[in-house]
């Protein structure tokens, strides 16, 4: 008899590192009341620091009020959600996408998880790129799926398709790919996406097995300098693009979003129905119904771009002139410096006592760097900026 309370599966979720890590920062470290002291900066997660859109608690007030008996009963997708949402895409991504081949899901979360689950069985291999966003090694490994990790380019931060095309297996079922990237802020170019997809498209072929891409994309409206969004998408067919209206509309507690398929994508109507059948089975992820409701108001709603870039602006700039290496992001709302120090947790521990909060590079597998983020106010940077030079000069005296 085991004497364990809990499955092989949690275990090995609970010991990946990252995992670990940014689990235990955001869960145990103290970190939810430190960030609430006064005259703490707080730069870790990318959650909102001011009031929500008033549009925004207006859509949803007006979604709450039952216009009849079965308002809240269950909901699978709706269809005048997944309809806004085709409509918008069709926008962002030059693609004649629709509803039929989009279903709402219960954030990014939810839609990658659907779209690991629905295309890979357990054992199969899931390549991606570090840094990554780091849950998706538990995301992964709760779908039983074996994580394959690649470095990106260091210096340019693009994916290094030489490093992607050796680690293919036979095994390998998925690959995902994150742009605009967190924690880079890097918009990858079509060059290097039409070179992606020759090379799934080759991979495939020999390993006799439909290689999919799970194009993990929350920020593809979050992109700055007028830069134009080019989704693996438009250049891979097999692609599942997986989204999340938490960045955008900065609400990402009220979990929603969704997984789509592209109009070329072969199969795709049987592939739909296996991401609906997981959607059940894997615990109703389905957005709840108010949301869905709401999304034809929501899909028309956007935090400030122009004052994101703004501080994006101001924080990037400002911490070059001090002395920071840092790349200016083309979207996102994350900026990923070199840490001073090689040892970049003891870095973001000598700014902490400063009390400005940032997260480390090891929690993106990338030791030597750290991660900013700008949801943050423009007045919590320009406090932030005499405290990121005076840890730069202690970083020089120790
Ligand atoms: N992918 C990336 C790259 C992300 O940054 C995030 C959220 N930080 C997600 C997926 C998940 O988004 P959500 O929490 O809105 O489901």
């Amino acid at each position: 008899m085991s004497d364990r309370p809990f499955s092989e599966r949690s275990a090995r979720i609970g010991a990946a590192a990252p995992f670990r890590m940014v689990f235990d920062f955001a869960r145990k470290s103290g970190y939810q009341e430190r960030r609430l002291e006064p005259g703490v900066l707080d730069f870790t997660f990318g959650d909102p620091h001011e009031m929500p859109l008033p549009d925004y608690v207006e859509a949803l007030r007006e979604a709450v009020v039952p216009r009849d008996e079965l308002w809240f009963a269950y909901k699978f997708s709706l269809v005048e959600a997944q309809e806004a949402a085709a409509q918008s895409l069709r926008r962002v991504v030059d693609l004649p996408w629709t509803a039929d081949r989009i279903r709402m899901t219960t954030g990014g979360f939810g839609a990658i998880t659907l779209a690991l689950k629905s295309v890979a069985d357990p054992g199969d291999e899931v390549v991606y790129s570090l840094p990554p966003w780091f849950l998706y090694e538990a995301l992964a490994l709760e779908a039983g799926l074996v994580p394959v990790k690649v470095r990106v380019d260091a210096q340019t931060f693009d994916l290094d398709l030489d490093a992607i095309a050796a680690a293919i297996t036979d095994r390998t079922r998925l690959v995902i790919v994150n742009s605009p990237n967190n924690p880079t802020g890097r918009i990858y170019p079509e060059s290097t996406l039409r070179a992606l997809a020759d090379l799934l498209e080759t991979a495939s072929a020999r390993h006799g097995r439909r290689i999919y891409l799970i194009s993990d994309e929350p920020y593809n409206r979050i992109v700055f300098d007028g830069a134009r969004f080019r989704s693996p998408a438009e250049f891979y067919p097999f692609t599942l693009l997986c989204y999340s209206y938490g960045k955008t509309l900065l609400a990402p507690g009220q979990r929603l979003g969704y997984l789509a398929l592209p109009p070329q994508m072969p199969d795709a109507v049987q592939l739909i129905d296996a991401v609906e059948s997981v959607q059940v089975a894997a615990g109703w992820l389905f957005p709840n119904a108010v949301m869905q409701y709401a999304v034809p108001r929501l899909e028309a709603l956007s935090l400030d771009l122009a004052h994101l870039q703004a501080k994006r602006d101001r924080m990037a700039g400002a911490l070059r002139e001090l002395g920071y290496d840092v790349a200016t992001p083309e979207g996102t709302f994350y900026l990923f410096p070199r840490s001073p120090l090689a040892d970049d947790e003891a870095f973001v521990e000598m700014l902490a006592r400063e009390g400005v909060l940032v997260m480390p590079g090891r929690l993106f597998e990338t030791p030597g760097y750290f991660r900013i983020c700008l949801t943050a106010t423009m007045e919590t940077i320009e406090a932030s900026l005499p405290r990121f030079a005076t840890v730069l000069a202690q970083t020089r005296s120790s």
